[in-house]
């Protein structure tokens, strides 16, 4: 087999190797990274997948991306560190399943992607006997992911910036007890300042030698192995074909499942499933994009994104262009604009979307509880209250991304009753807090990065 290239959505870039996109994260040309060609696995391949350690599920989707880059003994190997927690599927009803994402070390499924990336850069870094700089900003739980799976990597430092108001203090434990090579900046400000600084940082002359690293959520890196778990769910549960129910923000995890499909997984439609953050139900209606400024703030909080930066890829691969209008020096002018218009008959085939009200999510937690007795939290109640507003006729999997301990004052409100709290979430009220704070300035951070 062919090494597969990736090619930038913006159009200009050249096409770079596996191991460049994942370095670069993005374009140069402010693309987002989408491989040429993609590998087909057969129906009965996937079939095979069911009762294998998932570990080795990751390792198969992701050896021909990674080809003669990193030899097939030492990648098993990564994808065995990577995955070393359960990841169950459960049936609620006849029609209905739930596949749970919410076991990994943080609780969140972000671990999914942040913990393979992880061990593939280091593992590069290494080889080509460089050290590498991470720096992250995050609103919640993409930091303490990023952070918990890059630490003790030996050829790492990581830097995670946060608004020191705005996050809950579970969310700062998982960034800040770590330590090592994992470094927390809480800066006096808020998350959209923490963004302008990092990416100052990026555009900062002073840190090309620094190797500096983004592990944000348009990284190919990160998008690969969110690929695996459709692969995994479909195969445990040993339908024909299936529909999965994604709960949405950014849209990495729906690439994700659509990247899967068009590897030969076959899923019969996505069902997108936003909260108060409409824009994309309302473009599969009507064929306008408006992103959603500001964007609303709802109990789904990984999912208040008004403008999800994986559609540009959703859009490239039915055909169309989305991107961002820019000045000469590359600031952003217009968020969001349609440069060609994608196949809407198509997408509308593969793809219905619902924008659940906060008002559904509680319900839909409450009548889950109810039913069947099983406790979910708000991202993975928007996506089972999308499922039951498609009432299709099929076999649906709805995604469970984050456990519910990390929302205990919601769960508590709604259901009146205590989620129970995983070891590793608990094991983090006893541990002790490094971290820095600094206000909302350039020079602060350039100090403590120098
Ligand atoms: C990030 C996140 C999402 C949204 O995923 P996207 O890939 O951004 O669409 C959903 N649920 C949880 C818990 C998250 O952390």
């Amino acid at each position: 087999m062919e090494k597969i290239l990736f090619r930038s959505t913006n159009r200009q870039s050249q096409p770079v190797s596996f191991s460049q996109a994942l370095f670069k994260g993005q374009a140069p040309d402010y693309g987002l990274y989408m491989p040429l060609r993609l590998p087909k696995f057969s129906f009965e391949k996937i079939k095979e997948f069911a009762g294998k350690p998932y570990y080795e599920v990751a390792f198969e989707i992701v050896k021909p991306f990674v080809h003669d880059e990193i030899p097939e003994s030492d990648l098993l190997e990564l994808c065995k560190r990577a995955y070393n927690f359960p990841v169950p599927v459960e049936k609620l009803d006849s029609s209905i399943y739930i596949l749970y994402l919410d076991r990994g070390p943080t609780a969140s499924f972000k671990d999914f992607a942040a913990r393979l990336m992880a061990q593939i850069m280091n593992y590069l870094a290494s080889k080509k006997g460089v050290s590498l700089t991470i720096l992250v900003a995050t609103s919640g739980d993409t930091g303490g992911a990023v952070a918990d799976a890059f630490f003790n990597l030996e050829n790492i430092e990581v830097f995670v910036l946060f608004p020191l108001e705005e996050i809950t203090q579970r969310q700062r434990k998982q960034m800040t007890t770590l330590g090592g090579n994992v470094k927390a900046i809480a800066v006096r400000g808020t998350f959209d300042d923490c963004q302008a600084l990092v990416k100052r940082a990026f555009n900062d002359p002073e840190f090309l030698q620094k190797n500096l690293s983004s592990a944000n959520s348009i990284n190919f890196g990160r998008l690969l192995p969110q690929s695996v778990y459709y692969f995994k769910a479909f195969a445990e549960i040993g339908e024909n074909s299936i529909v999965f129910s994604v709960p949405s923000g950014n849209f990495g995890n729906l690439m994700g499942g659509v990247l899967a499909r068009e590897m030969g997984l076959p899923v019969k439609k996505f069902i997108v499933a936003v909260n108060e953050n409409d824009e994309f139900p309302r473009f599969l209606e009507t064929g306008k994009y408006n992103p959603v400024v500001p964007s609303k703030k709802c109990p789904s909080n990984a999912m208040n994104v008004g403008h999800p930066s994986n559609l540009a890829r959703l859009i490239d691969l039915y055909g169309g262009w989305l991107t961002d209008l820019r000045d000469e020096q590359g600031n952003v002018i217009k968020k969001g604009v349609l440069k060609i218009m994608p196949d809407m008959e198509k997408m509308r085939k593969d793809f219905i979307s619902f924008s659940i009200s906060n008002d559904e999510t509680e319900q839909t937690i409450k009548y889950v509880y109810e039913k069947y007795g099983i406790v979910i939290e708000p991202h993975g109640a928007v996506s089972i209250a999308a499922a039951i507003k498609a009432n299709l006729n099929d076999c649906v999997c709805c995604i469970e991304t984050a456990h519910p301990s990390k929302f205990p004052e919601k769960i508590q409100e709604i259901l009146k009753i205590e989620p129970v709290v995983p070891d590793t979430i608990a094991k983090l009220d006893q541990k002790k807090e490094h971290f820095i704070t600094i206000d909302n300035d350039y020079q602060q951070l350039k100090e403590v990065l120098l």
